[in-house]
């Protein structure tokens, strides 16, 4: 989910080529087709739907209709996600409400009509944030959002072990996709917001989409068939410090 731009795209293009059946679920219908036409194009196999991941009928009609035209669904990547910025006292109420329902309520609902399509096991992965692990001025429904999902996917992991499915999450810092550009855009002083997150980067850049879709990749696989449960951190080392 979340697969227009960003994180999702570059998984999609990457699990593709490694032979998935991509099944990509959006908001935005347009994107989706540019993204689906992209990866058939280079021989692979891929469909899109376009649901708003907070609706629990768009969520069941898209995962069930991926699951018809693929024959069954093994992974599932949640990911789809927005910000909302503000203190608790400054972010309008609807924001916080929305910021939740998206990133955590969102990741509840793909989860739920996903289960039942795993009946060989499979592997969820939820994408998080280096912002579930550590407080983050002025983002506290963001924050909360994201903690969140990771004491739901540890829930999970217990629920949905004895069916062989493995839950985890995946938890990026800065990588430059149109969300984290629309942020520094917000910025009054944009440039010197973004030389700041590469200044608290230990490895002093910004990450790409590729560098999380391959992370999402070995979650995905059997490459990580002991791991559930488990939070995965790829961000630069941001969070070592
Ligand atoms: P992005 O804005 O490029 O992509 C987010 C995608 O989610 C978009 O395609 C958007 O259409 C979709 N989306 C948003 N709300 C939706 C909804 N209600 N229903 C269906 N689709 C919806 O952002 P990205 O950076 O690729 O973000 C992907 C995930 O990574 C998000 O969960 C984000 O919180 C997380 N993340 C991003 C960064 C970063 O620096 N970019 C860092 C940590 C975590």
């Amino acid at each position: 989910t979340g697969g227009v731009s960003g994180i999702v795209a570059a998984s999609a293009r990457l699990f593709a080529a490694e032979v998935a059946r991509v099944g990509i679920i959006d908001r935005q219908a347009d994107e989706i087709d540019r993204i689906v036409n992209e990866i058939q194009a280079a021989g692979s196999k891929a469909c899109g739907q376009t649901a708003d991941v907070s609706r629990s009928d768009e969520v069941q009609q898209a995962i069930d209709a991926i699951a018809a035209q693929f024959g069954g669904t093994h992974v599932l990547f949640a990911n789809a996600g927005v910000s909302g910025h503000g203190s608790v006292v400054e972010i309008p109420e609807d924001d916080f409400r929305r910021t939740i329902e998206v990133n955590l309520f969102g990741g509840f609902l793909c989860a739920r009509h996903a289960i039942p399509h795993m009946t060989d096991g499979g592997s969820i992965i939820f994408t998080a944030s280096e912002l579930a692990l550590v407080g983050s001025k002025r983002n506290a429904a963001y924050t909360a959002s994201k903690a969140a999902l990771i004491g739901m996917a540890r829930s999970m992991a217990l629920d949905h072990a004895p069916d062989g499915i493995r839950v985890n999450v995946l938890c990026p810092g800065p990588i430059d996709t149109p969300m984290l550009r629309r942020s520094i855009d917000g910025h009054e002083d944009s440039a010197a917001y973004a030389q700041m997150i590469v200044d608290e980067t230990p490895l002093q850049r910004i990450g790409r989409p590729d560098e999380i879709a391959r992370v999402a990749l070995f979650l995905a696989s059997d490459d990580s068939s002991y791991m559930t449960g488990s939070t995965v951190v790829a961000d630069g080392g941001a969070t070592a410090q």
